[in-house]
């Protein structure tokens, strides 16, 4: 199975947005290729490089500080064009927090309005407190519960075709208000889970590696993986934030 197939992940900006180890979905994405038989490069986008995402199968951003945020937001404005294409031809593209806020067309920082992406219709302003703690949420996306953990200021709203990830199950989501997680658009996936999010969530790793296939090769389907150990981590999780649920 799998033999000769590769796939390209564009990791973007990993020194300014790896905030919780979001660095480590790399390498998640790249071990459960492989285990498979799929080769998996990895472009290391870093500042001042002019990323092109032409041959790209996932682009990753993670998270950062509003400082961090604002640097990379200004670098990908550049390119905006070129990763507007890879998303609309059906890139698959995962953003975590501070890179899924720049998908959307601006956020709020202090009292600036900073211009983001508008590769997703959304955008996201600010709330005190910040929203801080573990969270589950219940996706269409993965099997199982996606667990783990967000710390935000922004306030994300969805324009009203976008889908929400998923359901916030405990913790907050986009805005602590609407019940909703994160962004799917084509084959982007936003959400405000760290954690880093894919080592405890196969199931989201899986969905962004099969989409990659999907699009490259025509075949979305993946041969299954001895996923106790991940599993059982997720399952730990679901287990505490549920119990805290129930006991209010
Ligand atoms: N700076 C953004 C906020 O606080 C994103 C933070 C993050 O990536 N955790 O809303």
């Amino acid at each position: 199975m799998g033999s000769g197939r590769a796939l390209r992940v564009v990791h973007l900006y990993p020194e300014l947005l790896n905030l919780y180890g979001d660095s480590g979905n790399i390498l998640v994405l790249r071990r459960r290729m492989e285990w498979r038989g799929i080769s998996c490069e990895v472009e290391e986008v870093h500042t001042g490089d002019h990323p092109s995402f032409v041959d790209a199968d996932i682009v990753f951003i993670g998270g950062g500080s509003d400082r961090e945020q604002r640097i990379v937001c200004d670098y990908l404005l550049e390119v905006r064009r070129e990763l507007a294409a890879f998303v609309e031809d059906g890139g698959v593209l995962g953003a975590v927090c501070g890179g899924y806020q720049l998908l959307g067309h601006s956020y709020l920082m202090g009292d600036e309005e900073v211009r983001g992406l508008s590769l997703v219709d959304l955008y996201t302003d600010r709330g005190t407190p910040r929203l801080i703690g573990n969270i589950a949420v219940e996706s269409r996306i993965s099997p199982q519960p996606i667990v783990g953990f967000e710390n935000h200021g922004g306030r994300t709203h969805l324009g009203p075709g976008v889908e929400p990830m998923g359901k916030v199950l405990h913790g907050y989501g986009n805005d602590g208000t609407t019940g909703e997680e994160g962004c799917l658009y084509k084959n982007v996936v936003g959400t405000y889970v760290h954690g880093p999010l894919l080592p405890k969530n196969p199931g989201v790793a899986d969905y962004l590696i099969a989409r990659a296939l999907e699009r490259r090769f025509g075949v979305a389907e993946l041969e299954p993986l001895d996923d106790a150990a991940e599993l059982a981590a997720n399952k730990v999780m679901y287990d505490r934030l549920m119990d805290e649920e129930a006991r209010g």
